[in-house]
């Protein structure tokens, strides 16, 4: 038995969910038995590559002809990977890749898959994996019972630890066959130009903010934070952010560290997406707002007088540290 962890990068630096997912990787192997094989594709550092060794892998494969963001090769070539490793697990995280590429391998294989798991499996009585459902209102405990298994794992689900030294780097030159799609543009975030998903703080905004025009207070906090920056549904529907960027039950789900709220009312739908961050702040003009029920902190006040103080209070901060 052992287990193999799809690593994702961006511009040839392997991704920060890829500490999370190689340690969670480890800590299966280490309950199931086996070493633990990364699997990553496209032009990735070997540095980052034989580094990957820290958190846990024994070996990294490295598929370089494969383009990035093409799930239908990647699918072949983490297929492939399993199957040659003898691999029982196979371990994403729980991003736009892991997405994409998780369930065809689980499909390829035959093997049941658990999305987005909080937790470390349980083999008390089966091969049972944590997860929220009904919007983080509940856990379920979902046991896997084929032999091959596929695991994503939720960003900030657990923390990247050390647990190694320098992974060894295999080259896979093998063809795996055409690309389904072209990769024609990639645009930075604004912000810090930190994914969203793997973001530990986070500055959103709602339609309490008025309009586009005034979303440059929210990107200089996010960049005074190093954070990304998020927003309501109605924001990204109305047109006045990304949709990328809209958290929430329909929208992408996060557990930063530090989650800014700001002139959010915290609808239920919005908060599906949020609440399993570790620390949430609310500024609301609003005392009866709902997100004031669910944040640690809240300010009763103005974002357009509260933001502007914030920033100044930050850099006040920084400069202190210096
Ligand atoms: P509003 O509800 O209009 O709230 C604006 C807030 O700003 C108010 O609390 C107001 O007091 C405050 N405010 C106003 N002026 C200021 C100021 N100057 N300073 C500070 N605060 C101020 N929503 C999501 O976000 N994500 C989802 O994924 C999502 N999925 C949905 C799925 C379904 C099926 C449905 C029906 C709805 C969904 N919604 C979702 C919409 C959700 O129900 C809310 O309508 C939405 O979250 C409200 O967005 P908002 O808080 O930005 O706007």
């Amino acid at each position: 038995m052992s287990v193999v962890v799809f690593i994702d990068s961006s511009e040839g630096k392997v991704a920060k969910s890829a500490a999370e997912a190689v340690t969670y990787a480890r800590k299966v192997a280490d309950k199931i038995g086996g070493d633990v094989t990364a699997l990553a594709f496209g032009s990735v550092s070997a540095d980052d590559l034989k580094a990957v060794g820290i958190n846990g892998a024994n070996k990294v494969v490295v598929a370089r002809n494969i383009a990035k963001l093409d799930p239908q090769q990647a699918t072949r070539f983490v297929t492939a990977q399993v199957e040659a490793a003898g691999a029982s697990v196979a371990i994403f995280s729980f991003d736009p890749t892991g997405k994409a590429v998780a369930p065809r391998v689980a499909t390829k294989l035959g093997a049941g898959i658990v999305s987005g798991a909080i937790d470390l499996p349980e083999l008390d009585g089966g091969f049972i994996v944590k997860k929220n459902v009904f919007s983080g209102k509940a856990f379920a405990h979902v046991s896997i019972t084929s032999d091959k298994k596929v695991i994503s794992l939720l960003p900030n689900s657990i923390k990247a630890e050390k647990s190694g030294s320098d992974a060894e780097v295999v080259e896979d030159t093998n063809d795996y066959g055409t690309a389904g799609l072209t990769v024609k543009e990639l645009k930075m975030d604004s912000g810090a130009g930190i994914p969203l998903p793997e973001a530990e703080t986070v500055v959103s905004a709602g339609r309490g903010l008025k309009g586009p025009e005034n979303w440059g207070m929210i990107e200089e906090l996010a960049v005074e934070l190093g954070a990304a920056t998020a927003c309501s549904r109605p924001v990204a529907d109305i047109g006045w952010r990304p949709h990328h960027e809209h958290v929430g039950q329909t929208g992408v789900a996060i557990r930063p560290n530090l989650y800014f709220a700001i002139g959010i009312s915290g609808a239920i739908q919005h908060l599906a997406g949020v609440n399993g961050s570790k620390v949430m702040v609310a500024i609301n003009t609003d005392p009866e707002a709902p997100f004031f029920k669910a944040a640690h902190y809240g300010v009763v006040g103005d974002a357009f007088e509260v933001v502007p103080k914030l920033i100044e209070a930050v850099k006040k901060f920084k400069a202190s540290q210096n």
